[in-house]
């Protein structure tokens, strides 16, 4: 665009070249015509310079009509004689028959008597009219005029009595012409020199304001507004510098309304809660917003611009473009699976279109739906969870039920037995639904703590005595349990609510039994750190595989589902005691390898005890 202009190629050229060729062209049809007509002119004078007074023509006559030729010869060379023409070169006369019969060229007088050999004179003889014409002569290079009258006899009769002959040079009015010819070239020469260089110095000026605003658009172009073109006067340039320079302020408040509108529309973009991407109508990525680049885990917008959305949002192989546009306002699940960052998010697209329909892009509005989904997810597999759950105890119950109502009842052997497993599922069942009361209560809010200071060295080894009771009374020798205690002498006292915080011991406790089917030293431990106190049971049982560590504390999760419910367990005593714990404002964690044990870790807000306090108060 910035490209300079070459010479040849210039207004600036083909100003001054036109004006030159037009001055050239008109100078020399000028100079044609002014030539021809000096020629036409001059020889229009010279031509009446050499006609012969009309008394010498009629003397000429009077001396040929004569009987006496060598009195008359002699007459006629006297009168040629007195012909004082300098122009005149030689004057022949010639009688009616072609005989020459004098001449003006005293050296050329042996002519006399021969015959004319012209052909004008034959001409003139033959049509009683006078002729003329122009001679050159190769030899001497000189031009002449020629011309031949008749001659009338003196008596009106009319009868030709000979002719004149006239022969006169035209060097003198060639060399004129061809002088003034000269001159008028050189003239003309020098014209079209001055009138060149004037005609460059005009053109120069007439292009200056030109270049000035070719220079100023290129600037705009640039995006320079600063400059401003010289207005020189009303003219149709100047009106064109005008506009130029208004051009110039109009093109610059737009570009700041737009720059403006763009800065806007990026503030706005970038503090958008929604992840929002813009496309041009191929589908190519040209905005991507700073939360669009967080919910899609990409950490700068330059890896994105320009590259196929379908491929960003990994749905090339669910959908294309079209389908998209078609879906316009329609939600597009983003699963976990295909967002690198593991978030389902929710898509809407919609079409950027002009008035004519033609769309010119697409907006992207992204959305993270994680939690809803997850909740979602959760809540559908709960339910599911929960029917199962009640289904597989209620089936045999019913078919223990069954079983007796078709006559077992009577069998005093088996009768007791199937009772029992009655007894032991409905009372299963009754504890699930009273587990899945106070996690419901829990989710809810609606679960009353009862708070209070508890000595937890305290309250712990009531537990553990009790659990030490219980193990004790342990039948199989095979199963032999421990319970190993480290447990710091310090007194802490902690806010909990006891019942509950009982709860979750003895479920932790239980499961530590339940899932050391080989018994083995079961580790209670209690210490305090700086603002917590950890409590952590250890087994030596089975262990938790590595992939389900992190399920532990899912609602009905169990690690092996038929010994769990073999031993009366309903996969949501560790759910409850997450709840519990968090609810405390603590923790709960495990920490286990398969095969050779786990430990289970609470931590609880503890505010060390100073006795001063108490005093101070
Ligand atoms: P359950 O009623 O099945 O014991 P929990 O919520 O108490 O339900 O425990 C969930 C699952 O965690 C259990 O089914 C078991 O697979 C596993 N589990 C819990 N405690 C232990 C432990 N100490 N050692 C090995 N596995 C355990």
């Amino acid at each position: 665009m910035n490209s300079k202009i070459k010479l040849y190629q210039s207004i600036h050229f083909k100003i001054a070249l036109v004006f030159t060729l037009m001055l050239m062209l008109t100078l020399e049809i000028v100079g044609a015509v002014f030539v021809r007509q000096l020629e036409h002119q001059n020889l229009t004078t010279f031509k009446q310079q050499v006609e012969l007074p009309t008394y010498i023509d009629n003397s000429l006559a009077t001396q040929l009509s004569r009987n006496d030729t060598k009195k008359a010869n002699r007459q006629i060379r006297q009168i040629l004689a007195e012909v004082n023409n300098n122009n005149i070169t030689e004057i022949r006369v010639v009688d009616s028959k072609g005989i020459i019969r004098g001449t003006s060229n005293a050296n050329n007088q042996d002519i006399i008597g021969q015959r004319a050999t012209d052909t004008a004179v034959k001409n003139t003889l033959a049509t009683n009219r006078s002729h003329s014409k122009n001679v050159y002569y190769q030899s001497s290079h000189d031009h002449y005029y020629i011309n031949v009258v008749p001659l009338l006899s003196s008596n009106n009769t009319n009868n030709v009595v000979g002719a004149v002959y006239l022969r006169a040079s035209l060097e003198g009015v060639y060399s004129s012409i061809n002088s003034i010819s000269l001159i008028y070239a050189f003239a003309a020469l020098i014209t079209i020199v001055f009138s060149l260089g004037l005609s460059i110095l005009i053109s120069r000026e007439i292009t200056r304001p030109i270049e000035e605003m070719r220079k100023q658009t290129l600037r705009i172009a640039r995006g320079d507004f600063s400059g401003r073109v010289n207005v020189t006067g009303n003219d149709e340039l100047g009106q064109l510098a005008g506009a130029i320079n208004n051009l110039s302020v109009r093109v610059e408040e737009s570009q700041e309304l737009s720059d403006a509108e763009q800065r806007r529309l990026h503030s706005v973009l970038s503090h958008m809660s929604d992840g929002v991407l813009a496309t041009d109508r191929r589908g190519n990525i040209t905005v991507i917003n700073d939360t669009a680049l967080q919910l899609l885990d990409i950490d700068e917008a330059d890896e994105v611009i320009g590259k196929q959305i379908l491929d960003v949002l990994n749905l090339r192989k669910d959908y294309s473009i079209r389908e998209l546009v078609e879906r316009d306002q329609e939600q597009v699940l983003l699963d976990d699976d295909s967002t690198k960052s593991g978030l389902i998010l929710s898509a809407y697209f919609s079409a950027i279109q002009r008035e004519s329909g033609f769309v010119s892009g697409f907006v992207c509005v992204l959305h993270d739906v994680t939690s809803q989904q997850k909740e979602d997810k959760e809540r559908k597999q709960f339910v599911s969870n929960v029917s199962h759950e009640l289904r597989t105890p209620l089936t045999s119950v019913k078919s223990y039920v069954e079983a007796l109502t078709d006559g077992s009842w009577k069998d005093p052997e088996i009768a007791p037995k199937f009772l029992g497993v009655i007894q032991d599922e409905t009372e299963r069942m009754i504890r699930m639904i009273n587990d899945l009361l106070s996690l419901s209560r829990m989710d809810s809010g609606t679960v009353k703590l009862n708070l209070e200071y508890v000595n937890i060295n305290e309250l712990f080894n009531y537990i553990l005595n009790r659990f030490d009771m219980i193990l004790k009374k342990e039948k199989d020798p095979q199963k032999k349990y421990t319970i190993e205690r480290q447990i710091t002498k310090k007194d802490l006292w902690v806010e909990i609510d006891t019942d509950k915080f009982t709860q979750v011991i003895d479920n932790i406790m239980n499961n530590a039994v339940k899932y050391s089917p080989d018994g083995g030293v079961i580790t209670a431990r209690l210490v305090e750190t700086h603002n917590h106190v950890i409590l952590s049971i250890s087994d030596q049982g089975l262990g938790i595989p590595r992939k389900d560590v992190s399920h532990i504390f899912d609602r009905f999760f169990r690690v092996d589902k038929a010994r769990s419910r073999k031993q009366g367990g309903t996969g949501l005593g560790l759910a409850i005691s997450k709840e519990v714990v968090n609810l405390l404002g603590g923790q709960i964690w495990v920490d286990s390898v398969e095969g050779k044990g786990s430990t289970f870790y609470i931590s609880l807000p503890y505010m060390p005890y100073d006795e001063g306090d108490e005093w101070d108060a």
